[in-house]
């Protein structure tokens, strides 16, 4: 491409809102063959709403949540805002944890007065040696309604199964379908539950699913869709991400998610809209015919 096309095109870019940060990511987008994406703040909003919760025998419910938003309170998470606005609007008294511990891509876990409370995904709950099967076809019942499910133990106890929701972006349907106009497979990488990333996945028309990815383990994913089908464009938004974006032969990130995603990318997304990608896709393709 010369100079001035791309200067073209990338002007043409920015006016839809894809700032390129290097020209030269206008001339590898072209020979994109699938497009992967982060799930949660990429293909959802990102702001998930506590849907269920359900405890076992000799719990209440009132006072499970509470606890669990105790140990919630200092979580970054998505799913842990979810669960601490659902205690906040209840009313209840979240008290201050003690020992908090964060496990990147399982879960939390604390001391809240003066019981353990671990929160998280199935695989953390069953590494911590607990016995799911009580509630386990309920997570899964959770799961195929596109709700993540999570477990929560008190005091070495099963005590409780939760679910949030997070709903699908305005214009992620749209940009699906405009990719698979455009020719290409659409991937999702996820950390969520199996069953929950089906569900989406299967509502909007997504090819290939990759679920229960630890968070160094998205880079790998990436390179398995590589190899099966050519060159991967990989849009994400979280910190979790910004291996993918380096990884991928183009990354994409979404302007308004985290620093450390941005940096790590070649096109950032001004606003969150994944009609973008599309747009991009498709410019990067006419720039390159133009200058044929
Ligand atoms: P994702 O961004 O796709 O959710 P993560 O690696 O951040 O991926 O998390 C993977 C899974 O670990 C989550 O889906 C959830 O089940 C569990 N998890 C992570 N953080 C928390 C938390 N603060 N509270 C409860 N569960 C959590
Ligand atoms: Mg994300």
């Amino acid at each position: 491409a010369t100079p001035t096309s791309i200067m073209v095109g990338t002007g043409r870019a920015a006016e839809l809102g894809v700032l390129f940060r290097k020209g030269q990511a206008l001339q590898t987008l072209r020979n994109t063959k699938v497009v992967a994406l982060d799930k949660t703040g990429t293909l959802t909003k990102g702001q998930p709403e506590l849907t269920d919760l359900t405890v076992t025998a000799g719990f209440d419910k009132s006072q499970v949540l509470a606890q669990v938003a105790a140990v919630e309170q200092h979580s970054e998470h998505p799913i842990a805002q979810a669960i601490v606005a659902e205690a906040k609007a209840q009313q209840l008294n979240i008290i201050g944890p003690q020992a908090f511990k964060s496990l990147s891509g399982l879960g939390v876990c604390a001391e809240v007065g003066g019981q353990k409370v671990e929160v998280g995904a199935d695989r953390y709950l069953v590494k911590l040696g607990y016995e799911l099967s009580a509630l386990s076809q309920q997570a899964e019942q959770l799961a195929q309604q596109g709700k993540s499910p999570l477990y929560a133990a008190i005091d070495g106890k099963l005590a409780a199964i939760i679910a949030v929701a997070d709903p699908i972006k305005e214009g992620t349907p749209e940009a699906i379908t405009a990719l698979h106009q455009l020719g290409l497979k659409v991937a999702m990488i996820t950390g969520d539950n199996k069953h929950t990333a089906q569900a989406i996945a299967k509502q909007l028309g997504i090819d290939e699913v990759v679920a229960e990815v630890m968070p160094n383990g998205k880079v790998a994913a990436l390179k398995k869709l590589r190899k099966q089908y050519g060159a991967v464009a990989f849009v994400g938004d979280g910190i979790n991400d910004a291996p993918a974006l380096a990884e991928a032969n183009v990354g994409l990130a979404i302007g308004t998610g985290t620093d450390i995603a941005i940096e790590a990318a070649e096109v950032v997304l001004m606003s969150g809209d994944l009609r973008a990608v599309p747009n991009a896709l498709a410019i990067s393709q006419a720039t390159l015919r133009n200058i044929r």
